[in-house]
């Protein structure tokens, strides 16, 4: 395929990766990506990964057409022979065994309007089991700011968060990803004057703008978070008027707080007190101070009380509600937050409206015709947990879960167990090599519809490129697929349930749906975006959150005392801790980022980062080839050394598919969010024969 058989043009759109959301489009002149002056980056900034987000469009491995599984290969097929084989693999499910036996897999890099119908099917067929991976990254966090605050998004937007005096951020690297947020709004503050306290076991590009680096021992952030607060309180740094005013349970919490021995939880957190108690006063003695939470925080199996955690520390100190302050989430892919917002989640409907309420439900009914079911649904982590038995068939839309599921030869063997799988996308992934169909559809250059980036921005992207051979719109694939599967339910769902003429028209629908997004008007949005919340009949969104009230609807919020909880894995004396994380020149599974040559030519591998200590007990040198291993899986990667790595911890990245790092991580799930302990796996480290 070359660009003389596909037709470019350029189109203000969104960048496919990160949840920064910046405004990207075709540039004729040099056949890449440009940035517009979008609403994020206002001055068309992007970064290496956005620059190259159309080296995937026109790529030689793109599905061109629809594949079935015949005999054990892959032939190729008709699309109505794809979808005819769907409903008769999908219909025997739901006639023997009902919809309970189906998961949905949803994609948090594909639009607001395909998620939207991507679990309007779910539910109208009878089930909750829809997830996206948010599952896998910021789960835990929305379950402690919706419990804590009533949202579970950043409290603040990036335009106010430059009045902070001091950032604090905590199990992020913003310089490496998110990297607009981090040159264009955090290091222009940074050089005027405001203090970064960097939470980190590596010190990364973003330490090096740090006023404080605090290197926390993977899985030991609440006794850190605690002594930071049990300092604050010690030097009279708490906002006591704020405390009398906007929270409940300060007598509770202050007396936890006299528990807490400082020097005692730095040493478990690995840290030094003294830079510790630097830190608090820094955070303490600040008019405004916003935290910065990524998955260092988030991926434990205590990842829910990691931010609560976090939350006692900005309400102890009165840093909610106002500019330049907040609990803020950097969220992952580009359109994570919406994917969310739109009810690609077991427990909740679009809105974040429990499946429970009763109320919520009937609303959705008047709107859809046909009533969301009751229970929640499995997590896509727990859903694999039960294929072969509970779960029988699953619909994988633009998700690799087998490259990013932990403990990852499990998956693999789970997959197998499935009687009928169908996989959406836009390469063989290593998911798709264990479909039954598989349906091409379309990359981000392709779609019309919405996104909506890490501080509730919605905003619209556009076509850049015609579809290559046979493939379709994801939209189109996920109309059609409605109607077809609705019919052989038996359910009563609408025969129109699925008749959408583009996306305005689904825009549209989600609106009555979503009461965050109901004030919204697709048509409205145009270059620019709209923000959540916007409730009907409003003139715009809402920036700053809790301001007079929480999101909760309550004037007050809980301080809530948070115990550490050990990692679940027992880290043995010749083990060191795996952690893993982001570069910027790759992206989640790599499954775009891997096929850009671009980006291989600035990374072509992984390596995994290991202290001079820890190399020299083991033999190893830099550039040697080590073995990687525990019960789980064993991988084999270059060994970089190097002191920014904490001794006893190493580091390497999820980008790969060798190492495919997920064969030895944990799935032990948070048990509020389920989301998995990815950032602590215990690991035997060893030279490859
Ligand atoms: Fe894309 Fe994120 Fe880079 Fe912006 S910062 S260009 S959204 S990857």
């Amino acid at each position: 395929m070359s660009d003389s058989q596909r037709s470019f043009r350029p189109e203000p759109s969104i960048c496919p990766f990160c949840g920064v959301g910046c405004g990207i489009e075709y540039n004729e002149r040099s056949g890449k990506a440009s940035g517009w002056k979008g609403p994020v980056n206002t001055k068309g900034e992007i970064c290496p990964k956005g620059a190259a987000a159309f080296d995937v469009v026109d790529h030689d491995d793109r599905l061109t057409q629809p594949l079935v599984r015949e005999s054990g290969t892959f032939v190729t097929a008709t699309w109505e022979q794809a979808f005819e084989r769907i409903e008769e693999g999908f219909g025997e499910i739901l006639a023997e065994s009902g919809a309970e036996a189906l998961s949905f897999f949803a994609s948090s890099n594909c639009t607001n309007e395909e998620n939207y119908l991507f679990q309007k099917l779910a539910r109208s067929l009878g089930t909750n089991s829809v997830d996206n991976c948010a599952r896998l990254c910021h789960a835990s966090t929305v379950a402690a700011m919706v419990d804590r605050l009533g949202a579970g998004a950043m409290t603040n937007t990036l335009d106010d968060l430059c009045e902070a005096d001091v950032f604090f951020a905590t199990g992020a690297n913003p310089a490496e990803q998110h990297p607009v947020i981090f040159r264009s709004y955090l290091l222009p503050a940074i050089r005027d004057g405001t203090d970064l306290i960097h939470v980190d076991p590596r010190e990364n590009d973003t330490t090096e703008a740090a006023t404080i680096h605090l290197p926390v021992k993977p899985g030991y952030d609440i006794p850190l978070l605690n002594a930071l607060a049990a300092v604050i309180v010690e030097e009279g740094l708490h906002d006591e008027e704020f405390l009398e005013e906007r929270t409940t349970g300060v007598e509770e919490y202050l007396e936890f707080l006299e528990t807490v021995d400082v020097e005692e939880n730095a040493e478990l957190a690995g840290v030094d007190p003294d830079d510790l108690r630097e830190a608090a006063r820094l955070f303490g003695e600040a008019d405004r101070a916003a935290a910065f939470t990524g998955m260092g925080m988030s991926q434990h199996h205590y990842g829910t009380d990691n931010v609560h955690a976090l939350i006692n520390l900005a309400l102890l100190t009165g840093n909610v509600g106002k500019a330049g302050t907040g609990v803020n989430p950097l969220r992952g892919q580009n359109n994570v937050q919406g994917a969310g917002d739109l009810g690609t989640l077991p427990n909740v409907l679009p809105g974040y409206e429990p499946v429970e309420d009763e109320e919520a439900r009937a609303r959705v009914a008047d709107v859809w015709g046909v009533e969301p079911p009751t229970k929640p649904g499995l997590t896509e982590t727990e859903a694999t947990h039960h294929f072969g038995d509970e779960i029988r068939g699953a619909y994988v839309f633009a998700e690799n879960p087998v490259l990013t599921e932990p403990n990852a030869n499990e998956v693999r063997r789970a997959f197998e167990k499935l009687d009928f799988c169908v996989v959406q996308d836009v390469f063989l992934s290593e998911t798709a090599e264990y479909a039954d169909v598989v349906l091409p559809g379309s990359v981000w250059a392709e779609k019309s519809g919405t996104v909506t980036n890490t501080d509730r921005q919605v905003m619209r992207m556009r076509p850049n490129a015609d579809l290559p051979g046979d493939a379709r719109r994801d939209l189109d694939i996920i109309t059609e697929l409605g109607t077809r599967l609705a019919a052989v339910s038996d359910r009563e769902i609408p025969e129109d349930a699925f008749d959408f003429d583009g996306p305005a028209a689904v825009f549209a629908e989600l609106t009555e749906v979503s009461p965050i997004y109901a004030g919204m008007r697709y048509e409205v949005i145009g270059t620019d975006s709209l923000r959540w919340p916007f409730p009907e009949g409003a003139s715009e969104g809402v920036g700053v959150l809790h301001e007079e009230a929480f999101e909760s609807g309550e004037r007050t919020a809980e301080l809530r005392p948070i115990h550490h909880v050990d990692p679940a894995d027992v880290v043995g004396e010749d083990e060191l801790i795996l952690t893993t994380g982001r570069v910027i020149q790759h992206f989640n599974s790599g499954e775009l980022t891997r096929r850009s040559e671009t980006l291989m030519r600035m990374r072509d591998e992984d390596v995994v980062q290991i202290h001079p200590d820890d190399a020299e007990e083991r033999g190893i040198e830099d550039g040697d080839t080590v073995r990687i291993e525990n019960d789980r899986g064993s991988v084999t990667v270059a060994a970089a050394v190097t002191p920014i790595i904490r001794p006893g911890t190493v580091f390497t990245t999820f980008h790969f598919d060798d190492p495919a790092i997920n064969e030895v991580t944990p799935d032990e799930l948070d048990p509020v969010a389920k989301i998995p302990e990815y950032k602590h796996s215990a690991v035997r480290v060893r030279l490859e024969e």
